[in-house]
């Protein structure tokens, strides 16, 4: 279970590389189950260090969750 999971990440941080959009760093966040959300690190594209993976699916989750 946590190993797809861990996949997700890890394909999302190979899509931001090939992507250029940053370095090879993935995030996902799961809450009871359900992928909230599964990003790669931006912070090459939107020139903003605030946009590591972390960082970037802590934003997006907190936005989803309210
Ligand atoms: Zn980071």
């Amino acid at each position: 279970m946590y190993e797809n999971y861990m996949q997700m990440a890890i394909a999302k941080a190979k899509e931001g590389k090939n992507a250029s959009t940053g370095g090879a760093f993935g995030a996902v966040i799961v809450f009871k189950g359900q992928v909230v959300c599964a990003v790669h690190n931006q912070v090459k594209k939107e020139q903003d260090i605030t946009q590591h993976a972390e960082l970037h699916a802590i934003q997006i989750a907190a936005k989803k969750t309210g």
